[in-house]
């Protein structure tokens, strides 16, 4: 996902994410990024912005009605915490269930990964 910091409060805003590219190892319980592909794209991304779309975190989707984050997920989430090379301090991550989605918030400095809101799709209906 990229997206901007708001310098007036701090607010994080996405405002983009790279879908599955050719190259991702995709099957129901396991999806392998080709890392070079979306690093290329996030790079120019940031170029065309003006350096102001940065990386902010990932997000994937799980065959479950209420996703819970996996071993692996928490795994990965810590890791990108300590090699993102962004300027935003908090990562994001989401999982899209089929049902209802989540999204937590990790802080860069602290290491520490909260929930930070779950929704359902078809609140509006
Ligand atoms: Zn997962």
């Amino acid at each position: 996902m990229l997206g901007s910091i708001l310098s007036v409060n701090n607010g994080i805003v996405i405002r983009d994410y790279t879908k599955p590219l050719n190259g991702d190892y995709c099957s129901r319980f396991k999806y392998i990024r080709q890392k070079h592909s979306h690093n290329a794209i996030l790079q120019k991304k940031w170029k065309q912005s003006n350096h102001t779309l940065m990386y902010l975190g990932e997000w994937h989707t799980h065959p479950e009605k209420d996703p819970h984050y996996s071993k692996q997920d928490m795994n990965n989430w810590k890791n990108l915490l300590i090699r993102s090379d962004t300027f935003s301090n908090n990562l994001l991550f989401i999982i899209g269930g089929i049902d209802r989605y989540k999204l937590w918030s990790g802080c860069r400095k602290t290491g520490e990964i909260v929930l930070l809101f779950e929704g359902e799709y078809n609140e509006d209906n």
